[in-house]
């Protein structure tokens, strides 16, 4: 079945040539031009995933982002311009998934939105809770991981995060490997993303993330998952 892609762009130009791209790959298209529609659309049109233009008229991108997040795991990839450095932070701390910079290649669009469905349609459904063990539980042939029993609701990125560091616990992982491994060696972001993502990922795994007990930052090396 075809994924239906939301695309939520002021610039009309711009919606088409996704759009237009979007299509010839075989995906459905919803498309929205104002904030509030592709809030609108985001919460009862039920994409597969978003596109989300950062400014824009009625509700900025970082609301809508906010506040699909508050409901949904759905994959958010932001859209910001190349000078706006600090958008791509926030986009990432409010819940987006990945962003990409403007101007951007079809191809480049089109690869990253497949890697990051590819990666939410391997998460497993929130339903599958189980007993578990105290501590942190990674499942890799579910992608689920467990804390004390309880699935956590963890994004693709966080959950590939955990497992790699928990992988080698006590081996100090640095944020250049990180950004190669779990974003993947086609990714030239900013380091800081890692230290955004570690830190949304401390606040749903630790007791008090700021103590953490299970990722340790080693300073100016990177960080490790803490050994039993
Ligand atoms: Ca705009």
């Amino acid at each position: 079945m075809a994924k239906t892609i939301l695309v939520v762009e002021d610039e009309k130009d711009i919606a088409n040539i996704i759009i237009f791209n979007l299509e010839r790959n075989g995906f459905e298209t919803l498309e929205a031009n104002d904030g509030p529609t592709g809030l609108k659309l985001a919460l009862e049109g039920a994409p597969d995933l978003i596109l989300l233009d950062v400014m824009l008229p009625g509700i900025d991108g970082f609301e809508i982002c906010r506040k699909v997040r508050a409901q949904s795991q759905v994959p958010i990839i932001m859209l910001t311009a190349r000078e706006e450095e600090t958008d791509k932070i926030l986009g990432l701390e409010l819940g987006a998934d990945d962003y990409v910079t403007k101007p951007f290649s079809n191809r480049e669009l089109i690869a990253r939105i497949k890697a990051n469905m590819r990666r939410f349609s391997e998460l497993p459904a929130p339903a599958e809770e189980k007993e578990r063990a105290s501590g942190i539980e990674i499942a890799e042939e579910g992608a689920a991981a467990y804390k004390d029993g309880k699935l956590l609701d963890l994004s693709v990125r966080e959950f590939d995060i955990l497992s790699y560091l928990a992988a080698e616990p006590g081996r100090v992982v640095s944020r250049e490997e990180l950004m190669e491994k779990v974003w993947g060696f086609e990714y030239y972001g900013d380091l800081r993303a890692v230290d955004v993502a570690i830190r949304r990922l401390r606040e749903k795994i630790e007791d008090e993330p700021a103590q953490p007990r299970y990722i340790i930052t080693k300073r100016g090396l990177g960080y490790y998952f803490a050994k039993s």
